[in-house]
């Protein structure tokens, strides 16, 4: 494996027509992915696609704030799916006050749903994947408060980070990682945090098959894309594209403990 996309939904209806000829330019570019749930069923197929894939790929499992308000996490089915080998952190959860009315109600149900996950992450002694959209404030009080209560066991990865430098080292600080999109190829507004991060603190994603990396833009984007992404954060940072190259991979490999 010489790429990791550590944030794709291979498992859409995007991808049914043809998912093999992805998985096929994924093993020539020796790309590999974590595909994400977004609910029980969008959870359950990226187990299902990460247990029988021919390519590096694992799962991600949990409930998005927002996509569905309705959904909830149930923690009995979750618990079954968890104990599959190649399921390797709990999300993507968190928070998202974007084009939502932010009521009482609406704030108290995310926050149910963002503890909950948490919860279930340190009783499984796995990662987060943080999904956060006009939240980084309450995101970073929920899990500043979390690490206080359970340590440095709390972990994970703030998905398409859009904060600002003092926020990132606010979660670099907990240990918690910052990914980065195809974005990153066409918007400046990125570069100040990407330039100043520890190496060892950024992650490569694509969030796939949204955000194509120039020079795909428009097009539906796939987890191979992910070279684009790490070239322009070796460009940015002024680095060897190889170094950045096996930082990637050696930093999904600490944080979700894939092989
Ligand atoms: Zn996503």
């Amino acid at each position: 494996m010489k790429y990791i996309d550590i944030h794709s939904h291979l498992n859409t209806k995007d991808f049914d027509t043809d998912r093999e000829a992805v998985l096929a330019r994924m093993q020539e570019t020796e790309t590999g992915t974590i595909i994400i749930g977004t609910d029980l069923e969008s959870s359950k197929r990226a187990v299902e696609l990460a247990d029988k894939a021919g390519v590096p790929i694992w799962a991600c499992i949990g409930v998005h704030p927002v996509d569905d308000p309705a959904k909830i996490f149930d923690v009995d089915a979750f618990e079954a799916l968890a104990r599959h080998p190649k399921v390797v952190a709990i999300g993507e959860c968190g928070l998202d006050y974007f084009r939502i009315e932010k009521t009482e109600e609406e704030v108290a149900r995310q926050e149910k749903l963002f503890l909950d996950q948490i919860d279930f992450a340190i009783a499984h002694d796995l990662p987060l994947m943080i999904h956060q959209r006009d939240a980084i404030p309450e995101v970073l009080l929920i899990l500043e408060a979390s690490v206080r209560e359970y340590g440095p066991k709390l972990r994970g990865d703030i998905h398409f980070f859009s904060g600002d430098l003092a926020q990132a080292e606010r979660f670099w600080n907990m240990g918690f990682t910052t990914s980065f999109t195809g974005v990153i190829t066409f918007a400046r507004n990125y570069d100040e945090v990407i330039k100043n991060a520890p190496l060892e603190m950024l992650m490569s994603e694509t969030d796939a098959p949204w955000i194509a990396p120039v020079p795909y833009r428009g097009k539906r984007n796939e987890p191979s894309y992910v070279t684009e992404v790490v070239k322009k954060i070796a460009e940015i940072r002024g680095e060897n594209v190889e170094i950045v190259e096996k930082a990637m991979i050696s930093n999904a490999k600490r944080m979700f403990r894939i092989a």
